[in-house]
């Protein structure tokens, strides 16, 4: 029983999406906010979507395996949410207490540090929270330290706001869209260093944090023309909630609009925060070090999520400590082998994520995995 203001389901979460071990995936759990006992189906279709648009949506659906959902199953006393701009205004004690901000009526958002509570007593294993609301209102929004994201299953690209909010609470994008704060004439075309600590917005157009997707020939601030490619990298002006001053990668992105595709740099991203959380292989076949006689022929594998575009080394290092690479493949694949002679063999496999998504090599880098196999040969 909670303490008045929800109750649990049956369970007390449910994992929808299993691809394995928390230990090494991004559990995504959601919950839902203003959902009575009677609404729950409804929650259970809404928490469904959310999860389908999620695995639609590129970079994730490339990684797919990276990835676990759970839906935590708190029902809220009453229907609806407080909502302080209809008239009168509605108070209701939800769940987990979203509410329209007195910022603006499609600024929903809630107690981060409750719902993170209510989360943490389903035992629910998360990295990440995103909670869906049950309110007549549109709205969504992350909280401005990128933590937990809210949307109104009202809004009308909900789950693309889901989404949306997927990219700051994930990802920890910011905002392309311009339009919120006043807009300051006199920083037009302006270059100032940047400070914003975000991969997708910029205050300078020298050096954006996206430099690596630019060429020479691009020119910046990078001009709008018909002919500019949705997926063309530039530095376009205006992002970050201003027109002037500000500066986002490419013309059009689902952080600007729910209408469209995450830009290249936002992917990239993704995918970064996909690999502060998880590894290419789970495990290796076999998981051990092993014996093995002249001239037998040994098979090794690593159980890789992905095996498209991970490129994979393998080498072997004999007595006198010398390397020979004896495999390399732009995709996985294992590797067998025959020791000729007889001694202490180490087998090393090499794995990178090349996925042409990734551009900055030490992105690339940062995916990096080895594995060893001590081999006794008699
Ligand atoms: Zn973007």
């Amino acid at each position: 029983m909670g303490i008045g203001r929800y109750d649990w389901g049956e369970n007390k979460f449910d994992t929808l999406v299993d691809n394995g071990d928390p230990a090494n995936r991004v559990d995504v759990a959601i919950l839902g906010d203003g959902y009575s006992a009677a609404e729950m189906p409804l929650y259970y279709e809404d928490v469904d979507k959310i999860i389908s648009c999620f695995l639609e949506t590129e970079p994730m659906k490339s990684y797919a395996k990276h990835f676990n959902f759970h839906r935590v199953n708190v029902i809220s006393k009453q229907s609806g949410i407080d909502d302080k701009y209809q008239k009168p205004p509605v108070k209701f004690k939800s769940a987990l207490g979203a509410h329209f901000s007195f910022i603006s009526p499609r600024r929903l958002v809630g107690w981060d540090w409750r719902t993170k509570q209510v989360a943490r007593r389903a035992g629910v294993p998360f990295d990440h929270l995103l909670v869906t609301v049950n309110t007549p209102r549109r709205g969504g929004a992350t909280r401005f330290w990128l933590d937990v994201g809210y949307a109104s299953r009202n809004s009308s690209d909900f789950p693309r706001i889901m989404i949306h909010e997927a990219g700051h609470a994930i990802a920890k994008l910011i905002d392309e869209y311009t339009g919120e704060i006043p807009d300051i004439k006199f920083l037009d075309g302006k270059s100032l260093p940047n400070v914003l600590p975000f991969a997708n917005a910029s205050l300078s157009w020298r050096k954006p944090p996206w430099e690596h997707w630019l060429t020479d020939e691009v020119e910046r601030p990078t001009p709008r023309t018909d002919e500019t490619q949705l997926d063309e990298v530039g530095v376009f002006k205006g992002a970050f909630y201003t027109k002037y001053g500000t500066y986002r990668p490419t013309i059009d992105c689902m952080m600007r609009r729910h209408s469209q595709e995450f830009c290249p740099v936002c992917r990239e991203q993704w995918i970064k925060r996909i690999y502060k959380m998880t590894v290419i292989a789970d495990s290796r076949t076999p998981d051990q070090d092993l014996e093995t006689t002249v001239g037998e022929l040994l098979s090794f594998s690593a159980e890789t999520l992905r095996t498209e575009h991970i490129h994979t080394k393998w080498a072997i290092r004999d007595q006198q400590g010398n390397w020979q690479i004896k495999q390399e493949t732009d995709s996985f694949a294992p590797f067998a082998y025959k020791f000729p002679h007889a001694g202490r063999w180490t087998v090393e496999c090499v794995l990178e994520d090349h996925n042409p998504m990734l551009k900055k090599p030490s992105l690339i880098q940062g995916t990096r995995q080895k594995l060893r196999w001590m081999v006794l040969v008699r």
